[in-house]
C-alpha cells in the first residue's frame, strides 16, 4: 500500500468528528455513514482478495504486481468515499447558508473539511503530494498556493 504522508487523512479517525458537525442534518449524517460502510466493505473485499491470492499462490507475500493492483483498488475506494463525503459537505454548507444560520463557526468547520478533501483530490490528480510552489493540478499555470490551495468553497 501507498505510504501515508502528512497530506493524507484517516477517514476512520475523523468520521465521528464530521458526524458531529452534521448533527443538524440527520439525513446527511446517515448518507455519510452509509458511504463509510460501503467504503469499509470495499476495503474488506481488497483484504479478502489479497488473502485469496496468497492462498492460491502458496506464497506468504503478494507479488509486486498484485500489491500495486491492490493499492490501486485501495485508492479508488478512498477516492470514491471522499467524493461522496464532499457532496455531503457541500449539501450541508448550502443548507446552512440557506438557513442564514448564525453559526458561522460551524460553517467555517465545514469549509475546512471541504478544503481537506479538495487537497486529497488534488494530490490524487498528480499522483503525489502537491507542494505550495508546484504548478496547480487544475492546469491554470499558476502556482498551487496562488490557485486551488486557497480556493474557498464557492457557492
Ligand atoms: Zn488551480
Amino acid at each position: 500500500m501507498k505510504n501515508e504522508d502528512s497530506n493524507s487523512v484517516n477517514a476512520n479517525g475523523e468520521l465521528n468528528e464530521l458526524m458531529d458537525k452534521l448533527s443538524n442534518y440527520p439525513d446527511l449524517a446517515k448518507r455519510l455513514l452509509d458511504a463509510y460502510t460501503e467504503y469499509g466493505e470495499n476495503l474488506q473485499h481488497i483484504v479478502d482478495r489479497a488473502n485469496k491470492q496468497k492462498e492460491e499462490s502458496g506464497r506468504e507475500e503478494l507479488s509486486p504486481e498484485e500489491s500495486e493492483e491492490l493499492a490501486k483498488l485501495d485508492d479508488e475506494a478512498k477516492l470514491s468515499f471522499y467524493t461522496k463525503e464532499k457532496e455531503i459537505l457541500v449539501e450541508a454548507v448550502l443548507r446552512q447558508q440557506e438557513e442564514h444560520d448564525s453559526k458561522g463557526e460551524q460553517l467555517k468547520n465545514l469549509k475546512t473539511e471541504y478544503r481537506r478533501i479538495k487537497m486529497f483530490e488534488d494530490r490524487e490528480k498528480v499522483g503525489h503530494k502537491v507542494y505550495p510552489n508546484d504548478p496547480c493540478p487544475c492546469g491554470s499555470g499558476k502556482k498551487y498556493k496562488k490557485c486551488c490551495a486557497k480556493k474557498e468553497l464557492e457557492i
